[in-house]
């Protein structure tokens, strides 16, 4: 038994079943036994990989779009550079050394970077290698001030509540402790006036998904850019509107079981993305955007080109295959999704479309 469960066990015993939301921060999120707060999850030896990590050409066109959207909007001066979730920093390190081609943009940077895990501050802290990281617990803290932000899969590792419909009522997905062990189990029927809107579109049995920490960080970010300007770029995986059971456990790139060893697998939902320009608004936002389509938008083809020319045999062919993984619809080219944020009246960052 992991020491989580037994704190979860405790727990519940304590007062009563949790919402799968309470379920997900504790054993992500929990300071000592947490899985972010314990490990670098990341790469072939970790339990899952990331586009950033496939390749640099994600994190140089990402820059460059960035960059891009910093211009058209008369490369204010300062303004935050920030990322939510950063991981490994692989992402941050490639936009930073792409973007010092562009003039203005360095001396004018405040960096932030929004992660609670101290295991991968301090991996961040290495592959980015400046004094002067800004680091948050939340977005809250963020200055007040234009604000070019950047995540990708970190959406998906926020807390999530399930509902099945029942009639005009919900069910909600709640986990219970019998026998030293976790089960999860359907509350009574509750009236969910924020799940009104869904009664339209679904019918008995269904099971919707709702995250109130997607709401509160889209609505801080809606409300930075909205006022003082900037853009953000989302990617994830997800879609319009949630529907159906998206949550999933994931360890050493394998599907597990969520609720055998608490904190030893990844936790995550897909993304709601309608739910979260809704609580960004009145910030506006771009059309949801397939990865593949985005990252061809912004030239990745060309810059593979450029790249290849430099590499030979088993490096060549580790090149191709990084670049069919982001782009191609089979892999990660349509799973995952890209949207963008940005104030009324102003030109949307470049790979998506208003
Ligand atoms: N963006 C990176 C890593 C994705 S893993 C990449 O693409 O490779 C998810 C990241 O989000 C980790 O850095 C994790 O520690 C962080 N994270 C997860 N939940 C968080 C939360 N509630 N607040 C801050 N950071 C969080």
């Amino acid at each position: 038994m992991t020491r989580l469960k037994d704190i979860l066990i405790a727990r519940i015993d304590d007062t009563g079943p949790m919402t799968l939301a309470d379920y997900m921060n504790v054993c992500l999120m929990h300071p000592e036994h947490g899985y972010y707060a314990t490990r670098d999850p990341l790469g072939a030896g970790g339990d899952f990989i990331t586009a950033p990590e496939v390749s640099q050409m994600f994190g140089e066109l990402i820059g460059l779009s960035l960059a891009q959207a910093w211009l058209d909007q008369g490369a204010p001066n300062p303004f935050t550079l920030a990322e939510a979730g950063p991981g490994r920093g692989t992402l941050m390190a490639d936009i930073l050394r792409v973007t010092s081609i562009v003039p203005g943009f360095h001396a004018a940077l405040k960096l932030h970077l929004i992660e609670t895990s101290p295991t991968l501050r301090a991996k961040q802290q290495t592959t980015i290698g400046r004094s002067d990281i800004n680091w948050h617990a939340t977005f809250h803290t963020l200055p007040q001030q234009p604000l070019f932000f950047v995540a990708n899969e970190f959406f998906d590792a926020l807390p999530i509540r399930q509902f099945k419909r029942d009639g005009a009522n919900w069910r909600e997905h709640l986990i219970g402790a019998k026998n030293e062990a976790l089960y999860s189990k359907w509350s009574q029927p509750l009236l969910i006036p924020a799940l009104e809107y869904r009664l339209s579109d679904t019918h008995d049995g269904v099971i919707v998904e709702l995250s109130e920490n997607i709401a509160t960080c889209a609505t801080q970010l809606g409300g930075l850019i909205n006022t003082h300007g900037g853009t953000a770029l989302i990617i994830d995986y997800g879609d319009w509107r949630s529907l159906g059971d998206t949550f999933q456990a994931v360890a050493k790139h394998e599907p597990a079981n969520p609720f055998s060893r608490p904190g030893d697998a990844d936790l995550t939902a897909h993304v709601d993305f309608e739910a979260l320009t809704i609580a960004a608004a009145p910030a506006k936002h771009s059309r949801l955007t397939p990865q593949g389509v985005f990252l061809e938008r912004l030239g990745i083809t060309q810059r593979a080109e450029q790249l290849s020319a430099n590499l030979i045999g088993d490096a060549l062919n580790a090149h191709i295959k990084a670049y069919q993984r982001l782009t191609s619809p089979v892999e990660m080219g349509t799973l995952f999704k890209v949207i963008a944020l940005y104030p009324d009246g102003v030109t949307p960052p470049p790979g998506v479309e208003p």
